[in-house]
């Protein structure tokens, strides 16, 4: 019920951001309270037994629903930002995309280490900047608690790349 919600609110938008892309344009949902509501609460269900010590979120929408569900959960949130946006001090993570690389960065302090983090993002592709997060995490001596997404993109096998790091993978509509 809570997919078909959400697959009938996002919308395709052909050749963004280039030529050769069909983009899930996610913001028609955050126009319907209810809705955005339904997804919170979906994922507070489906987290139900799974420790959950702090949610962080991977810029930028990412943020949208992980503020939204940290807050619910009365757990800390921790921004996941592109190179060059957080002001302390910072540990950061190269990955490869298609075409280059992209780094992710999270503060020093973002959280204590043998804590239990779920990674959330709005979309899951080909969970490439998820693992990315889910290693910097480690390597700062959180545990991966699990994923959250909002939306799934089946056929890039993102949930295969992601399932070895932790068997807690939420995929709201796929
Ligand atoms: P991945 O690393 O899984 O290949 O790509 C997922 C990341 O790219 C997420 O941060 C997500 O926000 C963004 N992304 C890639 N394609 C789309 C899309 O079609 N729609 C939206 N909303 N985000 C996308």
């Amino acid at each position: 019920m809570i997919a078909e919600q959400i697959k009938s609110a996002i919308r395709d938008i052909p050749d963004f951001p280039k030529p050769g892309i069909i983009f899930k344009d996610i913001t028609p949902i955050l126009k319907a309270p209810q809705l955005c509501s339904n997804i919170v609460d979906a994922f507070v269900e489906q987290l139900k037994g799974i420790r959950v010590d702090a949610i962080a979120g991977i810029e930028s929408r990412g943020f949208l629903f992980g503020l939204t569900l940290a807050t619910k959960l009365g757990v800390p949130f921790i921004p996941v930002r592109k190179a060059g946006k957080l002001p302390f001090t910072i540990k950061q993570k190269a990955y490869k995309l298609e075409y280059g690389t992209a780094v992710i960065e999270l503060h020093t302090d973002a959280f204590e280490p043998g804590k239990h983090i779920l990674i959330h993002d709005d979309l899951l592709a080909t969970g490439g900047t998820a693992l990315a997060a889910s290693e910097l995490i480690k390597e700062m001596g959180g545990e991966i608690a699990g994923f959250s997404f909002v939306v799934g993109l089946g056929f890039l096998n993102g949930k295969e790349r992601l399932q070895p790091v932790s068997e807690n993978l939420i995929v709201l509509a796929d």
